[in-house]
């Protein structure tokens, strides 16, 4: 999401005359994007902020703006707190941004809400903001306020221009995406925005996260299922294997209602690949509610598994209510122990890709070589002297490691076979 908004962010000072730089040394204008999800991020902010302070008085004629979640109701808290910054604006709140940037007289600046992105193989879009669910350990609902959907005409339109201006892949993003639409007069759902944007003319590839397991519904599954170019991978986190913290966490659903799920995604998608988010170290989380998990992921087997310390949040349910009682170590030992069992699980399910083509968007080149995501989100390498750049190639994978594939270009007629109608 931050990265989205960056990209407008991005986007908007472009068409308004701005040049982005390399060091924010050389700049006129700063514009600093937050995340506070952790205690780590909250502090990185607050170290940009000492450095940015001392610039500033080198340099009076700086401006400094703050946004993303760093940015709460608090403002003038904020501005007290922090001189050295011009400006705050609350997340996703561009009126207030392109409101500034205006007042500052600004040769061009724009007048729109629709904010230009720089255009990419693969676009983020923003469908909804915020999230109602307050699950006990998370901060996004106090910083992002309640959930609000954007209308989904909006939303197609935004995707049209998108998709002219060369994108081949949009990802739909939400803090709890499955929501999306109940707080619009015709209350549509995710399942039908999909559906919309199935039928558009050039666009190749949709994704979207984040799913919420409470959320999802068979309408979504089988949106994935039938609708060909919505790509075969779902994020789902689970973020615990064991009821009694599911409970603590406040995730609103138990163990065996998240394994039915999954069985039912992968009964009407076979070849699915399935992403999860698991938190260890929960207050009071003992050695055989650490095992639930370990063995939930061990029978899930998941593609990806993204794991991090539990690590309180002030202000959140969790930091009012329970202590943080599991030691740094004892929280380290179980997140290595979770990466080694999710490294054997992944090593071999990628393994099984050896020798066979597949479908990647190339998103850029890195030490020499192209990189992309197949259907189904595996990092895939190959090397070639053609430019590749936005374009859809089969690539036979030769080589798997648990986190990426390597290959080499298969067919050199493949590229647009997958055609943006939709047709194979
Ligand atoms: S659903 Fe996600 S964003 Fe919303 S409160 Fe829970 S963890 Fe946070």
């Amino acid at each position: 999401m931050n990265k989205a908004e960056s990209q407008r962010i991005a986007g908007y000072l472009d068409s308004t005359g701005y040049q982005a730089v390399r060091s924010f040394r050389e700049a006129s204008l700063i514009v600093l994007n937050t995340c506070v999800v952790r205690q780590s991020a909250e502090d990185k902010v607050l170290g940009t902020l000492g450095l940015l302070k001392g610039l500033k008085k080198e340099r009076r004629n700086l401006s400094i703006l703050v946004t993303g979640c760093f940015v709460n109701s608090g403002i003038e808290g904020l501005t007290k707190q922090f001189p050295q910054v011009d400006f705050f604006f609350r997340p996703g709140a561009y009126s207030e941004l392109i409101g500034w940037i205006e007042s500052q007289d600004i040769s061009g600046a724009g007048q729109t809400m629709n904010l230009p992105v720089h255009s990419s193989p693969c676009a983020l879009v923003p469908i909804m903001q915020g999230c109602d669910n307050f699950c006990s350990y998370c901060i996004v609902p106090y910083r992002r306020g309640r959930e609000v959907s954007r209308p989904l005409e909006e939303i197609v339109h935004e995707v049209e221009g998108l998709v002219k201006g060369g994108a081949k892949q949009v990802t739909l993003l939400g803090q709890n995406v499955d929501s999306y639409g109940h707080d619009l007069p015709e209350q549509p759902g995710l399942a039908d925005l999909l559906a919309r944007l199935n039928s558009m003319n050039g666009l190749a590839r949709l994704r979207f996260l984040t799913n919420h397991p409470k959320d999802m519904n068979p309408k979504l599954i089988e949106a994935v299922a039938s609708l060909e170019k919505v790509c075969e991978h779902l994020e789902l986190p689970v973020q615990a294997g064991d009821n009694d913290i599911l409970k603590a966490m406040r995730r609103g659903y138990t163990v065996e209602q998240y394994r039915e799920l999954v069985h039912a995604a992968r009964r009407r998608i076979p070849r699915i690949s399935l992403s999860t988010d698991v938190i260890v170290g929960f207050p009071g989380e003992t050695e055989e509610q650490f095992e639930n998990t370990r063995s939930l992921l061990e029978e899930m087997k998941f593609d990806v598994v993204h794991v991090a310390a539990y690590c309180p949040r002030p202000g959140t349910i969790a930091w009012r209510e329970y202590q943080d009682d599991i030691a740094r170590e004892v929280k380290r030992e179980r997140r290595s122990k979770v990466e080694q069992l999710q490294a054997a699980i992944a090593g071999g399910i990628n393994s099984q890709l050896c020798g066979m083509p597949v479908e990647v968007l190339v998103e850029g080149r890195k030490k020499g070589k192209w990189f992309g995501r197949s259907r189904s989100d595996k990092l895939v390498f190959f090397e070639d002297d053609i430019d590749r750049l936005g374009q859809l190639v089969k690539v036979r994978i030769e080589k798997t490691s648990p986190w990426a594939l390597q290959g080499e270009i298969d067919d050199d007629n493949y590229p647009e076979r997958r055609n943006v109608n939709g047709t194979a």
